[in-house]
């Protein structure tokens, strides 16, 4: 059973978000304000977090980054309350892993809280290390090794340049990228594709040799010299 924190100080959306996870198995915090979201995740270390933008006493960006220090392996999904205000806060990339807009849609919440916690079965079948230059992605061990460097990354930030390295050189459409690490079933925006791949090229660097190209509607290819 996974244990998951929703922050949310609405207290009917947080009952009715809390009620439904709970329906799936789920065990479930509720916080109401951004302090007891900060002692509610030292005290159980939750899986999984759902947190409100808008909160009473502390910003929900600040939440957000306190968290991630908390917590490091904790996925953090973040509410926000307007589509432009997702758009602002994706482009701030506090460290959050996902985004959904309110209100929110149950079947969708419970959809992508069951894709980030979905880990056992990797994204790609490969069974060695992927040796690409400079690169080398260890499939098993979950290590990238760049230039001799090991490369810090979060769990689907590793899965999502896993599954590029596996068809290196080639494009890999949007779909698939979404439906190999995310899950089969996705809903909505796919905008957690782009910021993932934001994240992945700030860490791999702009002169390592390793890029990820965009092919604007199509998808994106890994090219390694
Ligand atoms: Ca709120």
């Amino acid at each position: 059973m996974a244990r998951l924190l929703v922050v949310e100080d609405d207290a009917e959306i947080g009952e009715l978000l809390r009620s439904s996870l709970a329906l799936h198995g789920h065990d479930v915090t509720l916080a109401a304000d951004g302090r007891s979201a900060l002692d509610g995740a030292r005290t159980a270390a939750p899986d999984l977090v759902l947190l409100d933008l808008g909160l009473p006493d502390l910003d929900g960006l600040e939440v957000c980054r306190r968290l991630r220090l908390l917590q490091p392996d904790a996925v953090i999904v973040m509410l926000t309350a307007r589509a432009q205000e997702m758009d602002v806060v994706v482009g701030l990339e506090v460290g959050a892993d996902d985004y959904l807009t309110k209100p929110v849609r149950l079947a969708e919440l419970v959809a992508r809280v069951r894709a980030h916690l979905r880990r056992a079965e990797p994204a790609v079948r490969a069974d060695g290390p992927l040796e690409l230059g400079e690169l080398s992605v260890e499939v098993g061990a979950r290590r990238v090794v760049l230039h001799g460097e090991e490369i810090e990354l979060r769990p689907k930030e590793f899965d999502l340049l896993a599954r590029l390295a596996e068809e290196a050189g080639a494009v890999v459409t949007r779909e698939t990228l979404m439906s190999d690490v995310w899950d089969e079933h996705w809903y909505g925006s796919t905008k957690t594709l782009d910021v993932h791949v934001a994240a992945l090229r700030r860490k791999l660097g702009e002169a390592s040799g390793c890029r990820i190209v965009t092919l604007r509607g199509h998808g994106y290819r890994l090219d390694v010299d």
